[in-house]
């Protein structure tokens, strides 16, 4: 049985906890002799957990606490206490490094790491094993050299490395001082020992890991280490083809050096993908956030990375942000589509617990949810309700855009320029929702049918056409049903006396598409 247990509560069982591996690898020997690493995944039922957890009759436990997890972490921690008080229960992570005191969690807890936990939970794991008992709740993660810390990859289990995303880190922090994110507070970033580094990435390649997520914050800071680690990947690439890896990196986007674009346009199709935060490309917007971004270089990057590379892009963008209207937003919505990503991740900004964002609070009306995830409300440019029509196209988005199961019939659903992609996209999320009062739960050949019928009503595209592309699409999807139009012997006639029964209303008509481009009147 393991004296110390380091637990946490993932978002998915794909995604394995790279800080408690962090944590278990920095233990001193004899510690981590007693202690055992047990994850879990959020929606999974407290008292299962709590009896899976007493089961192993450890000393202390210690919970990776994220604003993901928050919530059933805090839970977890009051049954877990009420059954079993004995148990010291140590907390950490971002979720509770900032603003702590105030949170139900710490109340329940024993005792809190803040800030970086790699050298400091092992002293605390050290003193609730053996003694002397701990006088302080809150410890304050030590500054340490990365040079100094172990490595976590060897504690990647062959079941993690067969079956889960194996997170990765050449880099700690971000230059950066974008005020709604957590990297904001970092002084700067820094590299791990390359050769170190990519020694352990090679051991984890010859077990055989072929999923490398690397969490650093901007990957492309620097070109020299980028460029070794991107070497890395391609011999093995070029090496093994058919057995390649994937590799995904977060990028900024105004910074890609030729050396760079020349390694990246090498990678077959399959094996890049880069996360671009965008984020808003209005300069006030900006202003206010504190982020620099040279948006003509990012388009200029993204629009070169699109035409000549195989790189996988995954672009995003954040509604309500300061001073970002509904109109503003949409315009940049536009922009991005038109440099043609592969996925737009629309996210609706959230206050993280320490970030600076708050200084806007009272002058933008900036009204959180105080609740995980404390997405924004409303604002000073937003309504309540502006907020849940961006919330449900973002939704829709992820369903229709991004998922790429529509690859015939998005075109016909966003028009050409000058046509406005986000009013048409908006247009058919309201339609969307007004007919099945839902966002989630939406079978697939019900959406294949309501995308269908939209695009021959409201989206004014003709019934041949509209019919081609959704078959195309849904015979691609690999479904076996039948669409509505298909049971009726694919006539087009029905459907044309149907979409203009279903039209809109000229006057709802106009609500769609007024609604997208007149916020800022
Ligand atoms: S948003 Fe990206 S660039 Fe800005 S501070 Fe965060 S990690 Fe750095």
């Amino acid at each position: 049985m393991p004296a110390l247990v380091l637990s946490t509560l993932n978002a998915r069982y794909a995604h394995a906890s790279l800080g408690l591996r962090y944590l278990f690898a920095n233990l001193d020997e004899d510690i981590r002799a007693e202690t055992k690493i047990v994850e879990f995944v959020i929606g999974s039922k407290t008292e299962v957990l709590v009896e899976q957890l007493l089961a192993l009759d450890a000393k202390a436990i210690g919970f990776g606490v994220y604003i993901w997890n928050v919530e059933e972490t805090t839970k977890l921690i009051a049954m877990l206490k009420a059954v079993a008080p004995q148990i010291k229960v140590v907390i950490g992570g971002p979720e509770v490094s900032y603003e702590t005191a105030e949170q139900r969690i710490y109340q329940l807890a024993d005792y809190v790491v803040t800030g970086q936990g790699d050298v400091t939970f092992n002293k605390l794991a050290r003193a609730l094993l053996h003694g002397p008992k701990p006088l302080m709740k809150v410890h304050v993660g030590e500054a340490f050299e990365l040079d100094d810390i172990a490595l976590p990859y060897d504690y990647y289990t062959d079941e993690d490395i067969a079956r889960r995303h194996l997170y990765v880190e050449a880099s700690r922090g971000c230059p950066f001082k974008c005020e709604f994110c957590l990297s904001a507070l970092d002084k700067t970033a820094e590299p791990f020992n390359t050769e170190r580094f990519l020694a352990e990435m090679a051991k984890l390649y010859d077990r055989g890991a072929r999923t490398f997520k690397f969490v650093d914050r901007t990957f492309n800071l620097n070109v020299k280490t980028s460029l070794a680690i991107l070497d890395f990947f391609l011999e093995r690439i070029n090496a093994h083809p058919d057995d390649p890896c994937f590799a995904h990196f977060e990028l900024v986007p105004d910074h890609l050096p030729e050396k760079l674009k020349d390694t990246i346009a090498k990678f077959p199709a399959g094996t890049l993908q880069f996360e671009i935060g965008i984020q808003t490309w209005n300069p006030e917007v900006q202003g206010h956030i504190s982020r620099k971004q040279n948006n003509d270089k990012a388009k200029e990057n993204i629009r070169w990375l699109h035409e000549n590379s195989h790189a996988h892009m995954h672009v995003d963008l954040i509604a309500g942000l300061p001073s970002e209207t509904f109109e503003s937003f949409g315009l940049g919505f536009d922009t991005l589509a038109r440099l043609g990503p592969h996925e737009i991740q629309v996210g609706v900004l959230k206050r993280l617990r320490g970030t600076p964002i708050i200084r806007h609070t009272d002058a933008f009306a900036m009204r959180y949810n105080p609740e995980p995830p404390y997405n924004i409300l409303a604002n000073t440019e937003l309504s309540f309700a502006d907020v849940q029509r961006i919330s449900r196209f973002a939704r829709f988005w992820d369903l229709i855009g991004n998922s790429g199961r529509f690859t015939q019939a998005l075109p016909l659903v966003l028009a050409e320029a000058p046509t406005s992609a986000f009013s048409r996209f908006l247009a058919l999320a309201d339609w969307l929702y007004a007919e099945t009062g839902a966002t989630h739960q939406i079978a697939l050949e019900r959406l294949f049918d309501l995308v269908y019928r939209w695009l021959i009503s409201d989206g004014s595209v003709a019934i041949e056409t509209a019919q081609a592309a959704i078959l195309a699409d849904y015979q691609r999807s690999g479904s076996k049903g039948r669409l509505s139009f298909m049971t009726r012997g694919f006539t087009a006639s029905d459907d044309a006396a149907n979409a203009s029964s279903r039209k809109a209303t000229p006057a709802r008509q106009r609500r769609h598409l007024s609604d997208a481009t007149s916020r800022s009147d």
